[in-house]
């Protein structure tokens, strides 16, 4: 298993890499690529959090507590409805994340248990494409991407860190392949854990465009019954008998019965003439 400090030097350089293609190849801004290679490198260290205890994970709780909430905040000001409950929430945020987050996740898992696989990796990016507000989808996305860069680094060097080279002979240890998974040994983790990522992956489609909302298309198929039965309503029938409104403003006439009045060089013209003759 590769240590705290092999994972943040690995996340830190996919990071620059990731900040610089954005910014350089995908033409983002220098701020958003500088935002994207922070998120991977906070991404690389996420699947440790499982971890039992120890500086590592606290020091990886406090940088995820202290991320999480800014990366949200746009989110909880829209939700909220001011800047000062945003940042009220994401203070709790914070302190729940720091001081409850890692002690709940070490409850609910075991290490190298679903944490370490291919669905964590997916859940992370698609809670911060969701979680991430922006106007521009592409930059949701450059976040989300940011994250699962990270995170597939550190799923990646787990397991390179499984092989071990004696000589000419290439040996795996038991931790070979418990971090590069899609599904773990316990059944109950695996169906939070893809009923979790069902739920997320649905979210994330519904904010692509890529599936239509279901309430939309609920709230569109209302709005066109109402209209139609407003239509309805206002249709004279058979029968009815036709009521002018006292409260009605006066209809305009129609132009051509607006009788004709010269303008003033059509009257010079007829003096004119009248002259003549
Ligand atoms: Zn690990």
């Amino acid at each position: 298993m590769a240590g705290y400090r092999e994972h943040i030097s690995v996340s830190g350089l996919c990071g620059v890499a990731v900040g610089a293609a954005a910014t350089m190849g995908l033409g983002f801004t220098p701020v958003q690529a500088a935002l994207a290679g922070v998120l991977t490198w906070v991404g690389g260290m996420l699947p440790d959090l499982d971890a039992d205890g120890g500086r590592p994970v606290r020091e990886i709780s406090a940088l995820v507590g202290a991320v999480v909430p800014m990366i949200v905040i746009r989110r909880l000001v829209r939700l909220f409805g001011s800047v000062d409950a945003a940042i009220l929430v994401a203070v709790i945020l914070y302190a729940i994340i720091r001081y409850g987050g890692a002690t709940m996740i070490r409850r609910l898992s075991v290490h190298r248990g679903m944490f370490h696989s291919i669905p964590a990796l997916l859940i992370s990016a698609e809670l911060v494409y969701l979680g991430y507000l922006s106007e521009d989808k592409t930059v949701k996305l450059l976040m989300a991407s940011g994250v699962a860069v990270g995170f597939l680094s550190h799923l990646i060097l787990d397991e390179l860190y499984s092989v071990q080279w004696s000589g000419t002979r290439i040996k795996l240890k038991r931790s070979a392949g418990s971090a590069m998974k899609v599904f773990g040994k316990a059944a109950h983790a695996n169906i939070g854990c893809f009923g979790f990522l069902g739920l997320l992956t649905w979210l994330t489609l519904i904010d692509t465009g890529l599936i239509v909302d279901p309430y939309d298309r609920l709230r569109t198929k209302h709005i066109h019954a109402d209209r139609m039965q407003a239509d309805e309503e206002l249709t004279p029938k058979t029968g009815d008998i036709f009521q002018p409104d006292p409260q009605a403003p006066p209809e305009p006439l129609p132009p051509e019965t607006i009788p004709h009045q010269p303008i003033p060089h059509e009257r010079v013209a007829e003096e004119e003439r009248d002259m003549l003759y």
